[in-house]
């Protein structure tokens, strides 16, 4: 395995085959060493990185009804929300409040809004507040523009146009056709999400990666997946970072706990692999702060963000600016404040 590693080191590309030999026969040890051999050759070893942003959930209404979901609601279920455009300008004026220049915004896929709901919000978010909005998935995307009857890059840049910034490569979760099955069966497959990805990247929007593991993928759905954002970056090279999460318990969806060294390990294998990608992301939001500082030794070099108002997770993560410098720097780096673009 050791040939393999420098191989990689030596910037040769893993293939699927060696990659899959590799996880399986390396210790987490080996593999972490060389990812932040990796790791300091793209991004040297002076400094982390991390982001400021407020999530905003602007519905939990959803018609995909994903297996581990516990955020949709049905149209008629009692905690159902759509964020009015008031208080969407609210949330709009919080940020600026507090200094905040980005914001998440994303929903459930709710077929009871109109296109006009979305160029609204857009608009007070980036046109009036000057946010940057990095909004929707490509999942979100490809739903519209089956809802509103529209061609995927007539959508995006009418979105484009109201003030969307960059769209996140969410909704990815392990993109095998058996993950998907198991995890969310009505989801777009992983050519339709590559096909809006593409189209994300012709509109020269900005995106990110990631994937989520903690249900029964295998190392060979890990490869595959990984192998679809490596394709689709070859020829886009709008991804500017991948980030790896686990599964967090919403409802009664099995999940298994990944324990600290399995993410790491699988954490530095992301970095091998993913040589086009330059910033691989910790989630401490969801691993909690002490795996989080040895990720940065690990192949990381960012630990995300400090999040306001996240309604998914339940929050392990840092909610201040000051937190995140002091967590950065008892982690030896010199703390880097970036934007969602790097
Ligand atoms: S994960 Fe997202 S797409 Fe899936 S059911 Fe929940 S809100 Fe809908």
């Amino acid at each position: 395995m050791r040939k393999i590693l420098d191989s990689v080191l030596d910037n040769k590309r893993l293939t699927k085959a060696n990659a899959i030999d590799l996880f399986s026969n390396t210790p987490w040890t080996e593999m972490v060493k060389a990812a932040h051999q990796k790791r300091i050759q793209l991004n040297g070893k002076k400094y982390a990185s991390y982001t400021v942003f407020k999530t905003l959930n602007y519905t939990n209404i959803c018609k995909i009804n994903c297996n581990y979901c516990g955020f949709k609601c049905s149209q008629d279920s009692k905690g159902a929300f759509v964020l009015s455009l008031e208080e969407v300008e609210e949330a709009a004026k919080d940020c600026q409040a507090n200094k905040i220049n980005q914001v998440l915004f994303q929903g459930g896929v709710n077929p009871n809004l109109n296109i006009d709901y979305y160029l609204d919000c857009l608009s007070i978010l980036n046109k009036k507040y000057h946010l940057h909005v990095r909004g929707f998935s490509p999942v979100e995307l490809i739903e519209f523009s089956k809802i509103f009857n529209l061609q995927m890059p007539d959508l995006i840049n009418k979105f484009k146009n109201a003030g969307l910034c960059s769209v996140p490569g969410s909704s990815a979760e392990v993109m095998t056709p058996k993950m998907r099955t198991h995890l969310s069966p009505n989801k777009p497959s992983a050519q339709l999400w590559c096909e809006a990805m593409q189209r994300i990247a012709n509109a020269k929007l900005q995106s990110s990666s990631s994937m989520i593991i903690g249900s029964n993928e295998t190392i060979t759905d890990i490869v595959e997946h990984l192998d679809y954002i490596r394709t689709l970056q070859d020829k886009t090279d709008h991804i500017n970072s991948f980030i790896l999460w686990t599964w967090q318990r919403q409802t009664d969806f099995p999940i298994r706990h990944v324990s600290g060294v399995e993410y790491l390990k699988t954490l530095a294998f992301c970095r091998l692999y993913l040589d086009n990608i330059k910033h691989i992301e910790v989630s401490i939001l969801a691993l909690g702060k002490e795996v989080g500082e040895i990720a940065l030794n690990c192949g990381a070099d960012d630990i995300s963000s400090i999040v306001i108002n996240e309604q998914v997770l339940n929050s392990k993560g840092l909610t201040t600016t000051e937190e995140a410098e002091i967590f950065i720097k008892n982690a030896g780096y010199i703390p880097l404040l970036r934007d969602f673009n790097y």
